[in-house]
């Protein structure tokens, strides 16, 4: 392609001291994230091209029930960075926790890209339905409605953060604002716009700027194809406000493995060298946190792999047990999140389970393969028994046999 076909997308990189050789990386980084091979990472490199040529997409960032934390990680992919760049290639119309307009003109600008529609909607925070949607108003407006309004006309919805995805930590017992994912929601109003889950709390930004590179690749063409060309893997839960059964699509790469399988502290666990207190001499050599309460061998995402603060530190590295944000109904299943679980929570029908019967149990159960590894160890003597694990409240126990577990 000519120099100055590249020039607009190569100027904006400069002035923020980021080298096309860093460009094409981060291209074949997406590439990678996306499921594709690293030859599309040209094709992924034109597209942001066509951006930086002044075809802006529209985009709308609305807040559902949240801390605003997906919103205070996306703020740390700061300048200079490819990210940042690939970022500005969206119009974002309405982002009101940042956005510099507000009142009439800010709602002005949001009412204006939902007529227009074709754009991509970002979702963050839980759906607030309880006492019908009055546990959320916005400008006077329901939360939930102006989910729907927004969904209706959108291309393609990123429902970003553990609480968009199924409720997060709002939709934990007792749940008296009735908070539950965009996607559970969108299926009560039958609005069929394709959602796109980004699990935990906060989302990684570098997810985010991943799909949003994936929308600006197939917006150009066909935004139907949006879940047709993302490498996808579902999970299914009933939610229990509203009693339906829900599928979640996730993009594959970002949920297709352990906290365990990528994690640096592995080894110790395969050697029986944990931590068993924090400030220890254990801790200080960087050994396993599986009895501090670690529930990385549940929770399937990459997290140690992108990791966070542009990819400089993620949980369990910065010395903190991983807490399984990444997983469904992550506060019920996995608090208190500093000890091991009395009981755990079985994907595949197994159920809620005492950790004594698991490796009996789940023989044949894929999903808990790494568990059963984790109780081998501690039957092979490897593991012993460590801090005293957490006494359940019962209306927890009722609470996770009654919602289920990650699939
Ligand atoms: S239990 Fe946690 S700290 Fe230990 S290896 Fe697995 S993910 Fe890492
Ligand atoms: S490592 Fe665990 S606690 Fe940390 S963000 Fe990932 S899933 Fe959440």
């Amino acid at each position: 392609m000519a120099q100055e076909a590249h020039g607009a997308i190569y100027d904006l990189l400069a002035v923020r001291g980021v080298s096309r050789r860093d460009f094409l990386k981060y291209c074949s980084y997406v590439a990678a994230m996306l499921g594709l091979s690293e030859a599309a990472a040209p094709q992924i490199a034109a597209a942001v091209e066509a951006g930086a040529r002044g075809k802006l997409k529209p985009a709308l960032w609305l807040n559902g029930g949240s801390c605003s934390g997906c919103t205070e990680s996306m703020a740390q992919v700061d300048s200079p960075d490819v990210a940042t760049v690939v970022l500005e290639l969206l119009s974002v119309n309405y982002f009101e926790t940042i956005m510099a307009a507000a009142g009439d003109h800010a709602e002005k600008a949001m009412d204006d890209t939902i007529e227009a529609g074709g754009y991509l909607l970002i979702y963050e925070g839980a759906v607030m339905t309880g006492e019908d949607g009055n546990t959320l108003l916005i400008n006077g407006k329901k939360g939930k409605d102006i989910l729907q309004k927004a969904a209706e006309k959108a291309d393609a919805i990123l429902a970003v953060g553990a609480c968009a995805v199924d409720g997060g930590w709002v939709y934990a017992h007792p749940n008296p604002a009735g908070g539950i994912g965009v996607q559970s929601y969108l299926d009560t109003v039958k609005v069929a716009t394709p959602v796109v889950n980004l699990p935990c709390c906060p989302t990684s930004p570098e997810w985010i700027v991943a799909m949003v590179v994936q929308w600006l690749l197939v917006a150009e063409d066909d935004p139907a194809t949006f879940l047709a060309k993302t490498e996808l893997k579902t999970r299914t839960y009933k939610d229990s406000v509203t009693g339906n059964n829900v599928t979640l699509n996730y993009p594959a790469y970002i949920v297709g493995s352990t906290i365990h399988d990528n994690c640096p502290r592995r080894g110790h666990f395969e050697n029986g060298e944990f931590v068993t207190e924090f400030g220890s001499e254990e801790e200080a050599k960087g050994y396993c946190l599986y009895k501090m309460g670690c529930k990385g061998p549940q929770t399937y995402t990459q997290c140690p792999i992108t990791r966070w603060n542009r990819s400089v530190s993620w949980c369990v590295n910065s010395g903190a047990p991983c807490i399984g944000c990444g997983s469904l109904n992550w506060v019920d299943n996995n608090a208190p999140f500093f000890k091991r679980l009395s009981s755990m929570q079985l994907g595949g029908g197994v159920g809620n389970v005492q950790p004594g019967t698991v490796g009996a149990i789940v023989g044949g159960v894929a999903a808990a393969g790494l568990l059963a590894h984790g109780l081998g160890m501690k039957a092979a003597g490897r593991i012993g028994d460590g801090p005293p694990m957490e006494t359940a409240k019962a209306y927890d126990r009722k609470k996770m046999a009654k919602k289920g577990g990650d699939k």
